[in-house]
């Protein structure tokens, strides 16, 4: 479905180029959940914007469904680290706003965005404007916002990054519903080990600066999985170990620069 295929990116600061990405290698076939883990800096989010057509590859290319990628890509829904609502727009007025652009009549509309709005958790809250809602409530707005459009691939970066452990975790648990429901193909960007492993099939961990992909890794779970408790069970422990070995490395440098 997607393939990233030996791609670098440079990009310049202060009148010097410097690398972003280099050399990343990854496909991901189609109904994939893939997450994507890194310390910040590495390029997980200038992966994504190649993947949504929003940027450029410097050197390699981005494939989707077998074809370049070479402008806006409108297979894909992307939701970005910050939620972008609208705060003029309800909730219902900013799900609409794809749908009103597209030229679908209000009734249509209507009816789609109630059904994302209820399929997110937010039915009640239809006519309330963004800054009368809480962290969570903004993050579901902006899934149904996404959703509306059906598109057959997510981008989500860090989505769930600013909330709370509890909040994500129903969160996570939706999207999952979501995912499997659906069918959707998702790349998942995170800084969080735990939630990567939590709702990955597979998580590729990225290197500090330039990015690579340094190690990736399948998560094998019988059954169905269970954001609640799947921290419990032998092969969460042991996927994390062995990830937790190729990132920390990455991370502990990090911190080295930071002090
Ligand atoms: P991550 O998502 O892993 O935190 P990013 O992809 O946002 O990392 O950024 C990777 C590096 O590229 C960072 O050093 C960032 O400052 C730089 N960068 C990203 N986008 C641009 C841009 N449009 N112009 C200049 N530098 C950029």
């Amino acid at each position: 479905m997607i393939q990233f295929n030996h791609i670098s990116k440079s990009f310049e600061r202060n009148g010097k180029r410097f690398l972003a990405t280099k050399d990343v290698n990854l496909h991901i076939a189609e109904g994939e959940f893939l997450t994507v883990i890194g310390p910040s800096g590495c390029g997980k989010s200038t992966v994504l914007n190649m993947c949504a057509g929003l940027m450029k590859p410097s050197s390699g290319e981005v494939l989707y469904r077998g074809q370049l990628v070479t402008g806006v890509n409108t297979k894909v829904g992307y939701m970005t680290q910050k939620d972008n609502l609208l705060p003029w727009r309800t909730v219902k007025g900013n799900v609409e706003i794809g749908l009103e652009i597209r030229g679908m009549s209000a009734r249509e509309r209507e009816e789609q965005s109630s059904a994302y709005i209820e399929l997110v958790g937010l039915k009640g809250f239809e006519n309330h404007y963004p800054q009368e809602l809480s962290g969570g409530m903004r993050k579901r707005a902006s899934l149904a916002k996404m959703l509306v459009y059906n598109p057959e691939t997510l981008l989500l970066d860090e989505p769930f990054g600013a909330l709370d452990a509890q909040l994500r975790l129903i969160l996570q648990d939706k999207l999952l519903q979501i995912w499997r429901d659906t069918g959707k193909t998702i790349i998942f960007v995170t800084h969080d080990l735990d939630e990567a492993v939590s709702l990955g099939q597979r998580v590729a961990v990225f290197s500090k600066r330039p990015g690579t992909i340094k190690s990736v890794k399948e998560v094998n779970l019988s059954g169905k999985r269970d954001v609640f408790n799947i921290r419990f069970t032998d092969e969460f422990r042991r996927v994390h170990a062995s990830l937790w070995e190729a990132l920390k490395e990455e991370f502990m440098e990090e911190e080295e620069r930071v002090v």
